[in-house]
């Protein structure tokens, strides 16, 4: 039958049969999480439209794609499209660079985009990150791929690349920028006429352009290293010869830039190797001068977002069914008050129950608790059974002492 509502476009119900697995791969991220020392942040669904207009870039997806509105009392309010920018607020409200001055959080959260929603492209959508603050050393840049590297071997996702590059300081940018601009200008024949558009607002992006007549054009335009002063070289040799010793495998993309407009120095993304369009499963890089720019004290940071549907669909973790310990028959409201009583002191010591409210017969309960994989049928009338439906063992008990020691000898 079709409902009369309909989800809206680009967003979806996470049902019941899926839930165990999100359920599992939250457990795992929180588990890693916190083994690295990462602290959680939770932080609300609505900020500021200028949040994310002045510091993620205007020009970028991430900022022309929010859904904004006005509130009564005229504040410009966005759902967030990304976590760093809110969780950098926090950081700053919070005064955790007094407090802790090497800060480690994570997250997991809902975030909006109104993109074209398409296969691996919601308007609503899950990610799990983290950021580093307090730390301009390239260890910190080898932890925060180290725990992305830790997850996804977790979740049990295996073919992927880790695409490396180094950005250098804006000082660098802004040189690549301009030498990109320069290339791109003598190529705009065949170029794509959003990479046209680009090219006068943000040339750097045009590198991350999946379009295919601009594929050409980007294999051969500068590459950033040639930019790197010896000691952001030094520091990029660093990072991959740590990568190497954990064997983490690793590919040089000299193209990596990422979208984002507060990114320098490390950058890196890990791709899936499947052929979707939409195959980027976690980016992340360094930020240093985010914070300052944010009106907090100068602070280097690094993070990582990654998208944890994608995660999902990645994932070869296999979760067990679902169970139930006892399945509970009481079809006489007469004895309702007793059903309900060990029905308490079951779930008070840890059982998990399904009670038949709709009141089948016997017959029929028992060929529902197969269905649902219980362990136990139980029969509250004017006695109390419990039958073992693997073996048939079935017993008479008086009360639910009785009962808690049948299940805990079986
Ligand atoms: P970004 O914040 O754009 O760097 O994205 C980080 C990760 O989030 C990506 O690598 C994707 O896995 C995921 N992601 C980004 N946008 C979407 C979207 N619209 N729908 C689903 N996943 C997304």
């Amino acid at each position: 039958m079709k409902s009369k509502y309909q989800k809206i476009k680009g967003t979806f119900d996470i049902l019941p049969a899926d839930t165990r697995l999100w359920k599992e791969m939250e457990n795992i991220l929180h588990n890693i999480s916190e083994q690295f020392s990462y602290e959680e942040i939770r932080t609300p669904a609505i900020e500021s439209i200028d949040l994310f207009k002045q510091n993620v870039g205007y020009e970028t997806d991430v900022s022309k794609e929010m859904f904004t509105w006005e509130d009564h009392s005229h504040q410009q309010i966005a759902l967030k499209p990304e976590m760093t920018a809110p969780v950098v607020r926090a950081y700053i409200e919070g005064g955790f660079f007094r407090s802790n001055p090497l800060c480690r959080l994570y997250y997991m959260d809902s975030l909006f985009r109104r993109e074209k929603p398409q296969k691996g492209r919601q308007r609503q959508f899950n990610q799990f990150g983290i950021e580093a603050f307090g730390s301009s050393n390239i260890e910190q840049d080898v932890e925060v791929i180290m725990v992305a590297a830790t997850c996804l071997k977790a979740l049990n996702i295996n073919d992927t690349t880790l695409h490396v590059n180094n950005i250098g300081s804006p000082e660098t940018r802004t040189q690549y920028e301009a030498l990109l601009k320069k290339y791109f200008a003598q190529n705009t024949r065949s170029m794509s006429s959003l990479s046209k558009k680009r090219l006068d607002t943000n040339p750097i992006r045009i590198l991350d352009s999946k379009e295919k007549e601009d594929q050409s054009i980007i294999k051969n335009a500068p590459i950033v290293k040639e930019l790197l002063n010896d000691s952001e070289k030094e520091d990029f040799n660093m990072l991959l010869s740590n990568l190497d010793a954990l064997n983490i495998k690793y590919e040089e993309s000299p193209y990596l830039v990422r979208g984002l407009d507060y990114y320098n120095g490390t950058t890196f993304e890990i791709t899936t190797l499947s052929n979707k369009s939409q195959n980027a499963l976690c980016g992340g890089g360094r930020y240093d001068f985010l914070v300052e720019k944010m009106g907090g004290p100068s602070t280097p940071a690094i993070g990582f977002a990654a998208g944890m549907e994608r995660m999902i669909i990645e994932s070869q973790y296999q979760v067990a069914k679902n169970s139930i310990d006892i399945y509970i028959s009481s079809n006489d409201l007469n004895h309702s008050r007793q059903c309900f009583s060990i029905m308490q002191n079951l779930i008070d010591n840890n059982y998990t129950v399904f009670f038949d409210t709709n009141k089948k017969n016997v017959k029929n309960q028992m060929k529902d608790a197969i269905k649902r994989s219980a362990s136990y049928l139980l029969i509250i009338d004017k006695n109390i059974t419990v039958k073992n439906i693997k073996s048939n063992d079935e017993i008479a008990v008086s009360d639910f002492h009785e009962l808690l020691n049948f299940l805990k000898n079986q």
